[in-house]
């Protein structure tokens, strides 16, 4: 079965609203196994609204619709699919009476004009109101056409009592479901290389299928199977998911929901090893990402934050000498933070993280640069030098946040 999703509103166009009523709908169909083809955001315009609507019908098995059911001149949707199906508005007196009967239980008049919310094009199936707004189905041609309030907690109510009911019993039993892959400190375009003769298969057999998502540091790949229950759909990913964790080896992190913070809890556990952290430039970004994790007591011992570069002596006991030679942001000063933050802490780890987040330079130094040092055990002190991509301030905070992370991962994976 084959849907679309239409979503009602000038405030959507605009930007002074966000359009989650769509996430919703079509996360939900997905998650019983019908394909959404495409959402389409359209104004308060009654042409443009019916233009909208018959693209869809034509394409599509059901089009589900939010917005533009209030009792207000920019409320359109009720005419525009009664003109789309070429019947008349017609008042339900049932409607009508509850209008009147929710206003009355709030000691309200209603306005007069609400009344339009009684007016359904003829033929309609009603979806009993959450609020003002009543829902409607209408068949036009093959398709059925739901139209739900635009209100997300009504929409969400009529998705569930109404919605999904009817596409499950038409569309049989089915669920699509993913599973995510992810890898750190590996770019977006290096894992679709590695990935690509496992795409074109996929892609050949069409189910599952395979989508690549980066953001600031982080690689997912998303597979995606659809099958007739949640069992079966996990039987198909199974063998894709290993495939994956195999192709990607030291790069992945986890499954699902598995970041690279994860990924660190888990080896320091593993390891019996206790962490401290040293951050400038992400000005304590980096211990709320380690302590984001459940159980962070058991191995984050916590963190300095030392912004201002007199600080970093002050907190960490960094060598005035080696900040006069290299400055704030350099690997030796990363590599002084990280031992400072291991012994101030009595950590057996320390990790530390400098950069020029913008959006000016520092030194001459470009927005994005980064070093990132890690004090082992063994008291030798890795660094990492990098320019991440100079996108705005909090962007290159939480990629440096990122970075830090892969490089201890990194580096504790080889201590076994
Ligand atoms: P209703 O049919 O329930 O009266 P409407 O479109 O006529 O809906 P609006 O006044 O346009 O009512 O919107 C009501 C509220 O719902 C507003 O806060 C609006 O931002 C929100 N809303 C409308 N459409 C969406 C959407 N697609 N995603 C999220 N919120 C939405
Ligand atoms: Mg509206």
């Amino acid at each position: 079965m084959r849907a679309e999703v239409v979503a009602v509103g000038s405030e959507l166009l605009l930007g002074d609203a966000v359009d989650t009523n769509s996430a919703h709908i079509a996360a939900r169909l997905a998650e019983i196994g019908v394909d959404v083809h495409r959402h389409t955001t359209v104004g308060d315009n009654v042409e443009r609204i019916e233009a909208v609507l018959r693209g869809a019908v034509d394409r599509a098995d059901a089009v589900v619709v939010t917005g533009g059911l209030g009792p207000t001149s920019d409320d359109l949707t009720r005419v525009a699919v009664a003109r789309l199906a070429g019947v008349a508005l017609e008042r339900r007196d049932d409607l009508a009476e509850y209008l009147y009967g929710y206003f009355g239980r709030a000691g309200r008049a209603m306005p007069e004009s609400n009344l339009v919310q009684a007016d359904l094009p003829t033929g309609a199936t009603v979806l009993r109101p959450v609020g003002t707004a009543a829902g409607f189905a209408l068949t036009v041609n093959a398709a059925t056409v739901w139209c739900l309030p635009g209100v997300p907690g009504e929409m969400t109510v009529m998705v569930e009592r109404d919605v999904v009911p009817a596409l499950r019993a038409k569309s049989g039993a089915a669920t699509t479901v993913s599973r995510i892959v992810r890898t750190s400190g590996m770019a977006e375009s290096a894992v679709g290389e590695v990935c690509a003769p496992l795409v074109a298969r996929l892609d050949a057999a069409g189910n599952p299928t395979v989508a690549f998502l980066a953001s600031r540091g982080e690689t997912r790949v998303r597979v995606t199977a659809k099958a007739a229950t949640r069992d079966a759909a996990l039987t198909l990913l199974a063998p894709v998911v290993a495939e994956l964790l195999d192709l990607l080896g030291p790069n992945v992190t986890g499954v699902d929901d598995e970041g690279v913070e994860a990924a660190v809890a888990r080896q320091l556990k593993h390891l019996g090893l206790t962490l401290a952290v040293g951050e400038s430039i992400t000005g304590g970004g980096l211990g709320a990402r380690l302590v984001s994790v459940p159980g962070a007591s058991d191995w984050f011992r916590g963190g300095l934050i030392t912004y201002a570069t007199e600080s970093k002596t002050l907190l960490a006991g960094v060598a005035p000498a080696v900040l006069a030679e290299h400055g704030p942001v350099a690997e030796p000063t990363a590599a002084a933070l990280a031992v400072g933050a291991r012994e101030r802490l009595r950590a057996d780890v320390g990790l530390a993280v400098v950069g020029v987040a913008g959006p000016l330079l520092q030194n001459g130094l470009p927005v994005g640069t980064t070093c990132v040092g890690v004090a082992l055990p063994d008291g030798t002190t890795p660094t990492v030098a990098r320019r991440l991509p100079a996108l705005g301030r909090v962007e290159v905070q939480d990629f440096a946040v990122s970075l830090a992370l892969d490089v201890l991962r990194r580096r504790l994976a080889a201590l076994g």
